[in-house]
């Protein structure tokens, strides 16, 4: 059985006394859902805030970024040791990343790597645009960003990890995938390709999560799908509404 997660993805928004604002008034509601992780992943500068405010509760902290370099001469990133003391997760290769930050599989690969290094939980994106959609390309592109993100590591590494599919069409547009389309893709294709990387013991244990418009209008019947672990939530995680879409899923 595994746990259903969601997370939100607070993207360049909110200050840190915005943020600490905000998961003041949702915070005991969300400590109070019983059986679903839950994470919050605000802007860098505001983490320490957030991580001070939800000391002692079950919700967990998310970076949306990092280096994997352990210091050195890289002007504006964050090393994973200035994370450790206040994440449990990062988010890496997100589709925004890729799209205007020149973000590579390659690059998630060692991001990946390092995260695990110094015990975080990576929430690898993957994901393909509308044309590749339209194209039929769904699934060897997303095959293929799973191969490149998961090489050359052992199957005990690719368990600790979560992997959000996340079509770029879906992504902020209100267009959701149908339960169909997601939970397909993350079945035949994601946990498919993680089983012939890995092994099905791997593909049986690792969460993937959908994202793309998660609302609490759609995410009870998106998270009933046995193959769809939880949701990465952009939008709708700025909003109280954020408690009743986790409510939902439950
Ligand atoms: C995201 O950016 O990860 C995301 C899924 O955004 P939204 O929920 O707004 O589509």
């Amino acid at each position: 059985m595994r746990t259903l997660f969601i997370a939100g993805n607070w993207k360049m928004n909110k200050t840190a006394a915005e943020a600490v604002a905000f998961l003041s008034e949702i915070k005991d509601e969300l400590n109070a859902i019983e059986g679903i992780d839950i994470a919050v992943c605000p802007p860098a500068l505001a983490i320490p805030a957030v991580a001070d405010l939800l000391k002692g509760s079950k919700i967990g902290i998310g970076a949306q970024n990092m280096y994997f370099e352990e210091n050195g001469a890289y002007t504006g990133e964050l090393a994973p040791n200035m994370l450790v003391p206040f994440c449990n997760y990062v988010i890496l290769g997100h589709s925004e990343r890729r799209q205007y930050f020149g973000e590579t599989d390659e690059g998630v690969n060692k991001k990946i790597k390092a995260a695990l290094a110094h015990g975080l939980t990576p929430i690898v994106c993957c994901g393909e645009s509308l044309e590749q959609n339209q194209a039929g390309e769904t699934h060897d592109f997303v095959s293929g960003q799973i191969k490149g993100a998961f090489a050359n590591m052992t199957g005990a590494e690719a368990t600790k990890c979560v992997i959000a599919y996340e079509p770029i069409w879906a992504i902020g547009t209100g267009l959701t995938a149908t339960v169909e389309q997601a939970g397909g893709i993350i079945g035949n294709t994601v946990r498919a390709t993680i089983k012939e990387i890995f092994g099905d013991d791997v593909a049986q244990k690792i969460r993937i999560q959908y994202g793309g418009s998660v609302s609490e209008k759609n995410s009870a019947e998106l998270m009933a799908h046995p193959d769809i672990d939880g949701a990465l939530v952009g939008g709708a995680s700025l909003k109280a509404a954020f408690v009743d879409l986790i409510k939902n899923a439950q």
